[in-house]
């Protein structure tokens, strides 16, 4: 768990800005959706939390600690990939645990780990297989479970779920804000998809052209929009 500061922070590539100057305090153990039209700044903004993408300008505070130039792995976050990002010829187990792998951590502690995530994401049966032999809500999971592995205090989802027919969107849905409420961490979800940002978050955060139209819970964007934009946004379907 980690409160999480993104102070003023801004993009630019070249001379252009795409990112500017936004600001989200996220308490300790808050589900936050980036949501937004294609092209907003949303991935941009989560890599830079990430520390996958350095920043122009401003801050990100993990736990009041700045961490603009510590590299990734130092961050003690973990971001969750399309279920596409998982290795082919890896079984389920070695999928998991190949980041802890990487780090020089023992094997019985990785399995330890790796087991108490396949636990979690009800993925102990499947432990033996490769990424092949699974369905696409297994594949999610699985990918989740690369994740928890590591014990993030803060976990970043950049559309995880745009690859999933609707009724699986439905369910993973449901399956992440459960993880989210077993392990009670600090998350940001990105998505384009207003109705998926209206059910899992706390609270919404609207962008626009690399800018925060609103901050606010669901029933605040939907009762008291901001403006036109929110409105529209938060309004139609998806
Ligand atoms: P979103 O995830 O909301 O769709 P992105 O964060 O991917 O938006 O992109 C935000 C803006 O930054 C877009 O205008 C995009 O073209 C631009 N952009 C993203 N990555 C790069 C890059 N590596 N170089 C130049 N421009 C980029
Ligand atoms: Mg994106």
């Amino acid at each position: 768990m980690a409160s999480m500061n993104i102070d003023n922070v801004g993009k630019a590539y070249g001379g252009l800005t795409v990112i500017h100057g936004v600001s989200v305090e996220i308490p300790d153990g808050e589900f936050v959706v980036l949501v937004g039209p294609s092209g907003c700044g949303k991935s941009t903004l989560l890599r830079m939390v990430a520390g996958l993408e350095p920043i122009t300008f401003g801050d990100i505070r993990i736990d009041g600690k700045v961490v603009n130039d510590l590299p990734p792995k130092d961050r003690d976050i973990a971001m969750v990939f399309q279920s596409y990002a998982l290795y082919p010829h890896k079984t389920v187990a070695e999928n998991m645990g190949f980041a802890l792998k990487m780090r020089g951590e023992t094997k019985a502690d990785i399995e330890a780990r790796v087991r108490r995530a396949a636990e979690i994401l009800d993925l102990v049966p499947y432990l033996a297989r490769y990424p092949r032999q699974l369905s696409g809500g297994q594949r999610q999971r699985v990918a989740m479970g690369r994740a928890i592995v590591r014990d993030p205090k803060v976990f970043l989802f950049d559309e995880p779920l745009s690859n999933l027919d609707a009724k699986l969107r439905v369910q993973m849905r449901a399956e992440i804000k459960e993880l989210q409420r077993r392990l009670a961490t600090t998350m940001i979800y990105v998505t384009h998809d207003q109705v998926e940002a209206m059910t899992m978050a706390d609270r919404i955060v609207v962008l626009r052209d690399g800018r925060v139209e609103q901050i606010g819970s669901p029933l605040t964007l939907y009762d008291r929009p901001a403006n036109t934009f929110v409105a529209g946004f938060i309004g139609s379907p998806s």
